[in-house]
């Protein structure tokens, strides 16, 4: 990755919470794809369990919890890497697929830039310009990652 690429990517790391950029052409590349619903149902409770039944990135409890995967990609090798999963509440899980989630739909928008705003103590004109640097950084990625291997475990 470029040094700018990096420095957004920084700066973006610095917030609580935050969008994951993945490449676009890992979006349907995910465990629950891969594995039988049972052996998925298995792993969620393994997960929020370790996680006392609380969103790993606000610290709620008695809400909606998701398992999120965490990936690393190796852009010299293309490849995707999962590092864990974690449990996170419905609006905490929505940001971090910013644009790309149902989360982003009118109906729901509000509610996820006002959890943005509350997590990390920033104002909606600092959601505008975060927004544009996530953007930014998923073009970039996009261009970069034509090609991938998939290594989950
Ligand atoms: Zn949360």
């Amino acid at each position: 990755m470029s040094e700018a690429t990096k420095l957004i990517e920084e700066n973006l790391s610095k917030l609580k919470l935050w969008a994951n950029t993945v490449p676009k052409q890992t979006f349907q590349v995910n465990l629950w794809h891969v594995l039988s619903e049972k052996d998925g149902d298995i792993i969620r409770t393994v997960i929020y369990k370790r996680d006392n039944y609380r969103c790993q990135i606000c610290g709620k409890k008695s809400v909606q919890i998701h398992a999120h995967e965490q990936w690393k990609f190796d852009y010299s090798k293309e490849l995707q890497i999962l590092e864990d999963i974690i449990s996170l509440c419905t609006p905490c899980h929505y940001n971090i697929h910013l644009g790309y989630s149902g989360g982003f739909e009118k109906s729901e928008r509000e509610k996820v830039i006002t959890h943005w705003c509350n997590i990390n103590q920033k104002t909606r004109e600092d959601f505008s310009a975060y927004v544009l640097n996530v953007f930014a950084l998923s073009t970039i990625k996009e261009k970069k990652f034509i090609f991938f291997s998939s290594s989950i475990f």
